[in-house]
């Protein structure tokens, strides 16, 4: 393998199945190549239904014991596992832009967004409490929360560490076991993320990862299989409802994050420079390919000339290229496929009357390159209004009332994140009880830790991932009667 690291035993192409590093059944691999360059990176063991059901047996012995441990013993190894991620931090983010494209900056940074999950839920797995309920007559309700029972993930490739620890984090915190496929583009970062934690100690078969070029028999084994409690997806809308079709047939619990068509609402009383900072911030990062990336850009008549100008000015300053180079503002997209697919949500507004600011083609950098992009005269009949864009293209709307900006904001089978930008205190409180998103950001659009209760409304999913609220998705409440209190 072509990555330098300091430490090369991190670098992991087989399954990690009930402890062990082994091949697919039918010794198949998938290659995994770098964005930027196109550069082979490594042929990867690619597990199917088989191996999936010998994960999932494996994770519910290894359950049996590891539920009935003093949470605080549960939280030892989680706080070791944080520690082998901060010790290989600079290992795990060059894997991570070698597989993934985002700069070695970006790459840092989800590294430590992703070892934030696991201390938070070290810490947080400690406080699982119950309650007791005087109930009507001569007994005494008790609540307690139980771990769900096994786990089945399945993650996406833009942030390939993260979105990983955010489910295992607590899953593990409170005595469930997991099984976890990630994305098929970047298994690297996942493969190692489970190397430390075996490191840490994890139990036998607690944890194991099923890398795979074929999802929907994973996918398939995991939704169907009985022993598989819960299953929590990142990713597409598309798959998301499949995976709930898939789940109804066992009546399995499910966490989904799936898509966004996030608006950044600017109102003629904004900060220019601040709303400016914070649109190019929620557009631009990770190349326009996270779920709370802004699709849509909402600008009040007033100030949107002025926006226009300040926003562009800014964008002419990126410098897309290898994330890896120190000069590299943007990273590529992930695939050639998600370049042309952006090109053409692109090309769709230009046919439809929208004029290209800056950018509006494919990079010169590579096949995985998108030039970032600023689009005006754009309306809501496009598919950049319509459709998550998962790429560094802004359209910019422009609206006249707040219940325009309002009726837009909400115009979309989305719910993800949303954000405002005015100084209007009365207005701020409004709009955010008025638009239906999960999360709202006021006069900010960096609004995402491991102390926050992450996740949508609508078709953007169901659950939340971090903060408190982040054990929930993995529990069971059950209710204990105590009667015949006076004998
Ligand atoms: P995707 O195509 O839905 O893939 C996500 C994961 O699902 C991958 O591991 C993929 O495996 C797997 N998968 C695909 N088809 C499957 C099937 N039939 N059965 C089981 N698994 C299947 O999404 P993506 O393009 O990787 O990720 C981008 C999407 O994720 C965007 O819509 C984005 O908004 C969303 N996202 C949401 C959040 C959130 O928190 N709400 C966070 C990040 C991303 P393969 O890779 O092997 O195909």
């Amino acid at each position: 393998m072509t990555i330098q690291i300091k430490d090369s035993s991190l670098l992991k192409t087989q399954a990690f199945i009930d402890g062990q590093w082994v091949d697919g059944d039918n010794g198949e691999t998938f290659a995994v190549t770098d964005p930027a360059t196109g550069e082979h990176l490594a042929d990867i063991a690619s597990v199917g239904a088989a191996e999936t059901r010998r994960a999932i047996a494996a994770a519910e012995r290894a359950m049996a014991e590891w539920k009935t441990l003093p949470a605080k013993s549960r939280s030892d190894v989680l706080e070791k596992w944080h520690q082998l991620i901060i010790e290989n931090s600079e290992d795990l983010a060059i894997i991570m832009t070698a597989e993934q494209g985002k700069t070695l900056s970006e790459s840092r940074g989800e590294v430590a967004y992703g070892a934030s999950f696991v201390k938070w839920f070290a810490e947080e797995g400690k406080r699982v409490y119950g309650d007791i309920i005087p109930t009507p007559s001569d007994r005494r309700g008790v609540v307690v929360k139980q771990p769900v029972g096994v786990v089945a993930a399945i993650t996406p490739w833009n942030f390939p560490n993260a979105m990983i620890t955010r489910k295992a984090g607590p899953a593990l915190a409170v005595g469930c076991a997991i099984v976890l496929k990630p994305a098929a583009e970047t298994p690297l970062s996942a493969l190692a993320l489970v190397e430390l934690a075996n490191r840490a100690g994890l139990p036998t078969g607690l944890f194991s990862v099923l890398p795979g070029s074929d999802a929907p028999a994973i996918g398939g084994e995991m939704t169907a299989n009985p022993t598989v409690k819960k299953v929590t997806f990142t990713g597409s809308t598309p798959v998301g409802k499949l995976l709930m079709k898939q789940c109804a047939d066992s009546v399995k619990r499910t966490s989904m994050e799936l898509g966004g068509n996030a608006p950044v609402i600017i109102f003629d009383d904004a900060d220019l420079d601040i709303a400016v900072a914070g649109a190019l911030t929620a557009k631009y990062r990770n190349s326009g390919q996270t779920c709370i990336c802004a699709n849509r850009l909402l600008v009040q008549e007033g100030i949107y000339d002025a926006f226009v100008e300040k926003f562009s000015a800014a964008v002419s300053e990126f410098r897309i290229g290898n994330g890896f180079a120190a000069e590299t503002t943007h990273g590529p997209v992930i695939t050639e496929k998600a370049a042309k697919e952006i090109h053409s949500k692109v090309e769709n507004a230009v046919a439809e009357g929208a004029t290209v600011v800056i950018g509006g083609q494919p990079g010169e950098q590579g096949a995985c390159f998108y030039q970032p992009t600023v689009l005006t005269d754009v309306t809501d009949t496009m598919r950049v209004f319509r459709e998550e864009i998962f790429g560094p293209v802004a359209p910019v709307f422009k609206f006249s009332t707040e219940a325009d900006a309002v009726r837009m904001a909400n115009d979309t089978e989305f719910g993800l994140a949303a954000y405002i930008y005015t100084e209007s205190m009365g207005r701020s409180w409004r709009v955010s009880e008025a638009i239906d998103y999960g999360m709202v950001g006021v006069n900010e659009t960096a609004i995402s830790s491991e102390v926050i209760p992450f996740g949508g409304v609508k078709e953007s999913g169901q659950g939340r991932e971090g903060s408190k609220y982040g054990l929930d998705d993995y529990l069971e409440t059950k209710y204990i009667c105590f009667g015949a209190l006076q004998r």
